[in-house]
């Protein structure tokens, strides 16, 4: 028995780091999964390996900033598996910068990016789930969304995440639909490759960590599943934190 049998997933920025974990992870529990990503040749690679692991799952092209293409993809999701239970929207973009060395540019596509795509995505999803008498939303915001940064636009995306998270929590319940957001600390993935591989970022970086180490892929994956799957049932609007303690301090 999987964790998530019968169910179908879209994860968006499914192609690599979070979301290519997430895919596998969800294929190998048993739901069918929509990969949406920007990136086609590695999202197709994980589409041919979820189905060498005798899985389901479809790539689609997804730029999550697009709503014509938020509801192409749902209607991928239903056209191949004819119905959607969850949403991972896990698609996202990081940027440093202080407020004064934040352009106006940089604000818009990190916002539009990690904010608006969450909500476009949150959006396109609803109807159907309805439809089916339920589902869960997974939303990735930050520990970035909790507490201040150096990452302006970053952290100000996160923070709207995680609220727009507790608004479709409130406004859904009735429906069945949970919404949870994740907020990882710092994870080996290609996001976090500048500041691993600066000496003085990354032992300042270790240093903020209690136990002591960096998070993977995994550790952010199995929570992205429990808060997918039925074992959740009862969670809507929560915060999961995978930071190994930065925000206990
Ligand atoms: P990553 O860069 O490896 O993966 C991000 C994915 O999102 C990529 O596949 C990318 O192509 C996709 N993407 C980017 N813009 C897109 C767009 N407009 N439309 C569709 N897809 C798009 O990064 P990751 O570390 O796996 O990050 C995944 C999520 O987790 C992001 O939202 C990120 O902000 C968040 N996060 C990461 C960390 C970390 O330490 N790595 C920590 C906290 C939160």
């Amino acid at each position: 028995m999987g964790r998530l049998d019968g169910k179908v997933a879209i994860i968006s920025g499914g192609a690599r780091g979070f979301g290519a974990t997430e895919s596998r992870l969800f294929a190998r529990e048993g739901a069918k999964v929509v990969i949406a990503d920007i990136l086609d040749g590695l999202g197709k690679q994980v589409e041919a390996e979820i189905a060498e692991m005798g899985g389901e799952a479809t790539f689609v092209h997804l730029d999550v900033t697009s709503e014509a293409q938020w509801d192409n993809a749902v209607q991928t999701a239903v056209n191949a598996y004819g119905k959607l239970n969850i949403l991972v929207n896990n698609a996202g973009i990081a940027l440093q910068g202080r407020v004064e060395d934040t352009t106006e540019e940089e604000w818009d596509r990190v916002l539009d990016v990690n904010a608006k795509g969450v909500f476009l995505g949150t959006k396109a999803v609803i109807p159907g789930m309805k439809e089916v008498g339920g589902g869960s939303i997974v939303n990735i915001s930050s520990i970035a969304g909790l507490v201040g940064s150096q990452l302006t636009a970053y952290s100000a995306s996160k923070g709207a995440v995680r609220l727009l998270t507790k608004s479709t929590a409130i406004q859904y319940a009735e429906e069945k639909i949970r919404c949870n957001s994740v907020h990882p600390g710092i994870m080996i993935t290609d996001m976090t490759t500048f500041m691993r591989e600066d000496p003085e970022v990354n032992s300042r970086s270790l240093a903020r960590i209690p136990m002591g180490h960096y998070g993977t892929v995994e550790d952010v994956a199995n929570g992205v599943l429990f808060l997918a799957s039925d074992e959740s049932a009862y969670m809507t609007g929560s915060e999961l934190v995978i930071d190994g303690g930065i925000t206990a301090q």
